[in-house]
Order: C-alpha cells, then structure tokens, then sequence
C-alpha cells in the first residue's frame, strides 16, 4: 500500500475541522480533510447564531466552507472515516475506513460527538424538527409557544429556568425517572410552571411537528414544541483515547492550550474536546489551533537550516 504524505491530516470536515483547513490552506500547508459527512446538527434544517450565517442550513454552511477552501489547492477533501492513527517516529500514520494510508507532521481530531437522547417513544420523529436540545440555537424559534421540557435530576430546575426565558408557557415532564426535591417543586411551581412526573407513554406528532405528550395514566396535554435536557452525549471516534488521551469530565477529550493534547502534534478541536462548543465556537477553536501547528511546523522547519 503506497501512503501519501501531508502536513496535516483533519480527521473531521465540520466547522473546527474545515476552519482549521482554511487557516492552514492559507499558510501554504498540504492539507487532506477526511470526513465522513454525518454532522452532529445534521437533524436540523436550520442552525443558528453563527455570525453572517444565521439561518443556514447545516450543510449549506460546509458547502460555502469548501467552496471558498477550494481556492487553496493544497487542501484536498476526502468523504471517508479514519478508522486509527499510529505514531511512527515523529510523524503519524492514519488509516482510513477504504484503505487509504496517510502519514503527517500534524493531526486535528475535529470528529464531534454523538448525542444520546432519552428513550421516549417518538422523540426520534420530532428530534431536531420540533423538540431541541439547545435554546441558544432553537429558543427564538418557538418564543411565548406552549412548549414541553424534558428532564430530570439535579440540573432540571436550571434547565426550566432557562427554557422559561423563551416562553412562560411550559409544562416540565419528568417522565417519572427521579423525584424532584420539594424546594425544587415548589420553585418551579411559584413560577407558574406545570409539573408532571407521571411517566410519558410516547409523544404524538405530524410529519415531526409535536402534537401531545401521551402520560402512562391516560392523560394527553397537548404541546407544539419542546426541549430535552441534556441527557448525554459520546465521542464520535476513541481514537485519541486509544493514543492515550483522557477525556475530562463532560467526556471532551483534554488538551493543554490551543488544543494541543499530551501528545506532541495531536490536536483536539470543537465538540470533541468540549462535548458541546456551538458552530462559531468549534470554527474558532479550529483556526487557533491551525494558526498553533503552524508556527510549530516554522519553527522545526527553521531549525532544521540552523543546525544543517
Ligand atoms: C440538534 C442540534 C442542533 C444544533 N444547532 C446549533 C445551532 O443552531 N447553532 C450552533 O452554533 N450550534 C448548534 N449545534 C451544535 C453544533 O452542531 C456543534 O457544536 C458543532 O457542529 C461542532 O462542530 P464540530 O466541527 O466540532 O463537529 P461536527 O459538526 O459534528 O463535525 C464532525 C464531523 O466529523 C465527522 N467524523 C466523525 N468521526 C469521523 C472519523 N472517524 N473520520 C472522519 N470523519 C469523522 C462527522 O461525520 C462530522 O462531519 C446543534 C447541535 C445539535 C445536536
């Protein structure tokens, strides 16, 4: 098998992983993006909040992405997963799903995460079309609309706070899992908020638009939007982790500044070390630690005539 030589290597072609390609494309790097083109937002047909891009569709944002790195031709693009990564000596060895073998000076892991929702019967119809995770993304959106809150444990009263900024008008559904502390019930009640802890049999929808929320005991309420409470996300690849990488304890993987991790050019960038980072937060992680690998790569390069 002949293996191709790059400087970097971008395990990923999201918002971290094509800005970093940008910023290193433009510094004259030989770049290939690998990705295998299942984003973590990918349920939604609009994202939001990022800046001069409010509204786009997902794969719109990485289409325009592409289309403006494409003038840098050292980039290349390839749709593929990286299967696992290797050190040999001071350059890594990359594998990917279809065979191909890469070596490169640096690597980006830019893999996101994967979101773990509650098992409620029928949330997978409405994920993403008419129940979200994020306010910040979706709570414009569905404003004063009368909205279902799914959650439970110590961060519910929190998170119906937040959601309550966007909409007096909620119902909170603990789907009968952990009791709610009294104070905690009292409080969310003194805010006019409806409480159910009877368990939820399914949720009831039209073409993912939320109908009703379907309690055990019979009882239907009906709702037109809602949001879920975090309830858990993990990485896309344990390939750091099977490099040696610890995860922290929201389940990103650690890195040491401008997300340079433990090992000497492994970078880790956007949701993948932060378990969630937002569109514009992922995309500047990506160029910081492009600029980063950059300067590391001048300086061993700049070495290297010194001491010839
Ligand atoms: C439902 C939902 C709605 C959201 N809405 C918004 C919003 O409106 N605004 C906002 O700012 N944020 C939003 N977010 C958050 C946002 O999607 C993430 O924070 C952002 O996508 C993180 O970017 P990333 O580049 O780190 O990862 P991703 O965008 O997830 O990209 C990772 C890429 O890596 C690829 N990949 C994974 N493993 C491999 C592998 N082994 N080899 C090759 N490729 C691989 C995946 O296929 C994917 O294309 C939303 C999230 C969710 C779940």
């Amino acid at each position: 098998m002949t293996a191709h030589m790059y400087d970097v290597l971008i395990a990923g072609g999201g918002p971290a992983g094509l800005s970093a390609a940008l910023v290193l494309g433009r510094a004259r790097r030989t770049v290939l993006v690998v990705d295998d083109d299942k984003p973590r937002n990918a349920v939604v047909k609009h994202s939001h909040g990022f800046l001069t891009r409010d509204g786009i569709e997902p794969m719109k944002l990485r289409q325009i992405a592409k289309e403006q790195i494409s003038k840098y031709q050292q980039v290349e693009f390839e749709k593929d997963c990286i299967d696992s990564i290797e050190k040999e000596g001071s350059l890594f060895l990359s594998y990917t799903k279809s065979g191909k073998a890469v070596y490169s000076r640096r690597v980006i892991i830019a893999t996101g995460m994967k979101d773990e929702l509650p098992d409620i019967d029928g949330l997978d119809e409405v994920y993403g079309k008419s129940v979200f995770t994020c306010p910040y993304c979706d709570g414009w959106e569905h404003q004063d609309q009368p909205l279902a809150v799914f959650g439970e444990g110590k961060k519910l009263l929190k998170f119906a706070a937040i959601i309550w900024n966007w909409s007096k008008d909620l119902i909170v559904f603990t789907n009968g899992r952990s009791p709610v502390s009294d104070e905690d019930r009292r409080d969310i009640q003194n805010h006019g908020i409806r409480l159910v802890e009877t368990p939820v049999k399914e949720l009831v929808s039209e073409k993912g638009m939320l109908q009703s929320v379907v309690l055990e005991n019979g009882e239907t309420i009906s709702r037109k939007y809602g949001f879920i409470q975090n309830s858990g996300q993990h990485q896309a690849t344990n390939i750091p982790g099977n490099l040696g990488i610890q995860t922290t304890r929201k389940g990103g993987y650690e890195t040491i500044g401008h997300g340079l991790t433990e090992m000497k050019g492994l970078f880790v960038v956007g949701d993948a070390k932060n378990a969630f980072t937002s569109l514009i937060g992922a995309a500047g992680e990506g160029y910081e630690a492009g600029v980063a690998m950059d300067h590391d790569m001048i300086h061993e390069d700049w070495e290297k005539v010194t001491h010839r």
